[in-house]
């Protein structure tokens, strides 16, 4: 739990990030700072089963560095479905997530798998509130664009029902 009560006022200033030790992250084998703010946010899913999001993320890094040969977890951040953000390489580093759009592109995943079900509100709030903070602290452009991972490579990331949603979470984005 992250102490905020369903229907409070969300303080558009504020999201929670649980930070790498929390989840037991291994220390990247290198990493590559960004040389200006992202241009584009990059929307994933994990395409895993939900399960306990400490596990998973340790699973995911583990997978990603030993198995797809990454320097590290290869997306910026990732949100489960309770609401939680969790860092993945954190803002300002270049991530494996989006071949040829890594170098100017934040990536994020939502942990589950969208083809099945939709992201909770908890998790869609989530995003908002990160993407805020980023432009707030000049990690994003203000004019970044939102694109689903289908959008730039062939494949069916982020999941059919968060792909559906990217239209009204731009919309939001303006508005907020
Ligand atoms: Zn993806």
């Amino acid at each position: 739990m992250n102490g905020h009560t369903p229907g409070e006022p969300v303080d558009m200033n504020a999201v929670a990030v649980v930070c790498r030790r929390a989840w037991n992250a291994v220390e990247p084998r290198d990493r590559t700072e960004m040389k200006s703010p992202a241009q584009t946010v990059i929307i994933h899913h994990t395409a895993l089963r939900y399960c306990d999001s400490v596990s998973q993320l340790a699973h995911i890094q583990h997978m990603h560095m030993q198995e797809r040969g990454f320097d590290d977890i290869g997306y910026n951040f990732l949100i489960s479905g309770d609401g939680m953000v969790y860092e993945g390489r954190g803002w300002g580093i270049v991530g494996a997530h989006a071949k040829e759009h890594n170098l100017n592109s934040v990536g994020i995943a939502f942990m589950g798998n969208f083809n099945d079900e939709m992201p909770s509100s908890a998790a869609q709030s989530a995003l908002l509130r990160l993407l805020h903070i980023g432009v707030l602290h000049g990690h994003v452009w203000p004019n970044f664009v939102l694109e689903g991972h289908r959008d730039v490579a062939k494949t069916e990331c982020p999941g059919e029902y968060l792909y559906a949603l990217l239209p009204k979470l731009r919309d939001q984005l303006q508005n907020q």
